[in-house]
């Protein structure tokens, strides 16, 4: 029997043509392609700036040093994330500090945020984690209380929506102050390795292009185009954070498939959630009436009394992949050292869904009968009778 895995990027002739005629162009980097696709992703997400970089981590990193984040000073986010959302704020010499997470999903609770807040307080970086929208309303709400912005980390939420001020808008717009978007394999569209920024602040967007490409006054392009010698400098400190055109053309076709991927994502999602609505010691992940998942990651929480581990190994004795939930950052040696984080909460939720969640099967190409033996196999190995026996 095949096993069916957790996730495929859908990728075929298409994104080869794009490559190929990337290549025979000669153009190979932070070229027209880059500067098509940050226009195609801007009109997507209908944000007013698109900045593209070589991941959602260094998109992170610029979002932060942008928002004036520097050596000292703390920025609010959460454990229960990938770890790169803290590493980002380390780069900066910054303190992450974690809240936990809400009890009936994966996101940041807004509780939690203003008994975190300090002097020192520079940020807030909110997770649309598995790409469910978090509540930004009341995020940006009190973020704004307390003139702090807000950079959201979008890296798996490129097409999920939230509903603001009665209309359906796209995660990215932003609805804070900058989003980060990542185009890595494991997330709804790839260019193998990418990443994006998004603003409506035209100041920022100038920064993240300087500091992309070393710090560099002069693009490659106008350099390119100008009909006058011209000698570059280099005012700030920058970094090699390009995207290369071969894939920013990638990008551009992902994108055109973008609308269709998460549609049949929505339609096994709902799949899910109907067929799973009355199996016994599962919780079904909660999609709040103003937010539209893209569905990154379709995440169940087992009865407490489940153990993760067998039955992540019964789904895969019946041929289903999984994976357990989102990891938390503050349980890793690289945040054992003193001054690494900071944690003002019990972060109690966050590490109750990293050792009760599984992530299920959900790719765009799965066929009904992929669906219907996910939902089958997940049947049975959470079936009180199996609980009990492991229990006794
Ligand atoms: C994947 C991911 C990142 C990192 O994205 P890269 O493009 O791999 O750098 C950051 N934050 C979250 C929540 C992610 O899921």
């Amino acid at each position: 029997m095949s096993q069916i895995p957790v996730a495929k990027p859908v990728l075929d002739e298409h994104e080869v043509e794009a490559v190929r005629r990337v290549i025979l162009s000669g153009w190979v980097t932070q070229g027209p392609e880059v500067a098509a696709f940050e226009e195609e992703f801007a009109d997507f997400v209908g944000a007013r700036h698109a900045c593209a970089v070589s991941n959602c981590t260094t998109a992170l990193h610029l979002a932060l040093k942008a928002v004036g984040v520097d050596a000292g000073d703390e920025v609010i986010t959460v454990s229960h994330t990938f770890i790169a959302t803290a590493n980002a704020i380390r780069y900066c010499g910054a303190v992450p500090v974690f809240v936990d997470i809400e009890k009936d999903g994966y996101n940041i609770d807004p509780d939690l945020i203003e008994a975190a807040i300090t002097p020192r307080t520079k940020a807030i970086v909110c997770v649309h984690q598995l790409g469910m929208p978090c509540d930004l309303h009341r995020i940006v709400a009190i973020a704004a209380r307390h003139c702090i912005p807000v950079i959201e980390d979008a890296a798996c939420a490129t097409g999920s929506e939230i509903l603001w001020k009665g209309r359906w808008e796209k995660i990215g717009k932003p609805h804070g102050d900058i989003a980060c978007f990542s185009f890595h394999p494991r997330k709804v569209v790839t260019t193998g390795d990418g990443g994006m920024l998004t603003t409506a602040n035209p100041e920022y967007d100038r920064k993240f292009r300087l500091w992309r490409q070393h710090g560099m006054s002069v693009t490659d392009a106008v350099r390119h185009g100008s009909k006058q010698v011209i000698f570059e400098s280099y005012p700030e400190l920058g970094y090699n954070y390009r995207m290369t055109d071969m894939q920013a053309a990638v990008g551009r076709e992902q994108l055109k498939r973008l609308p269709a991927i998460i549609a049949r994502r929505r339609e096994i999602a709902s799949h899910y959630t109907e067929k799973l609505s009355s199996a016994a010691n599962v919780e079904l992940p909660n999609e709040p009436t103003w937010a539209r998942s893209n569905w990154q990651s379709f995440c169940l929480k087992l009865a407490s009394y489940l153990d993760q581990r067998d039955v992540m190994q019964e789904l895969l004795d019946r041929g289903v992949s999984t994976r357990r939930g989102i990891m938390n950052i503050h349980l890793e040696g690289a945040y054992s050292v003193p001054g690494s984080h900071r944690v003002v909460t019990s972060l109690q939720q966050s590490v109750a869904a990293q050792q009760h969640s599984i992530i299920l099967p959900l790719f765009a190409q799965m066929e009904g009968i992929d669906v219907t033996c996910v939902v089958e196999a997940v049947q049975a190995s959470v079936s009180p009778h199996l609980a009990i026996e492991r229990v006794g």
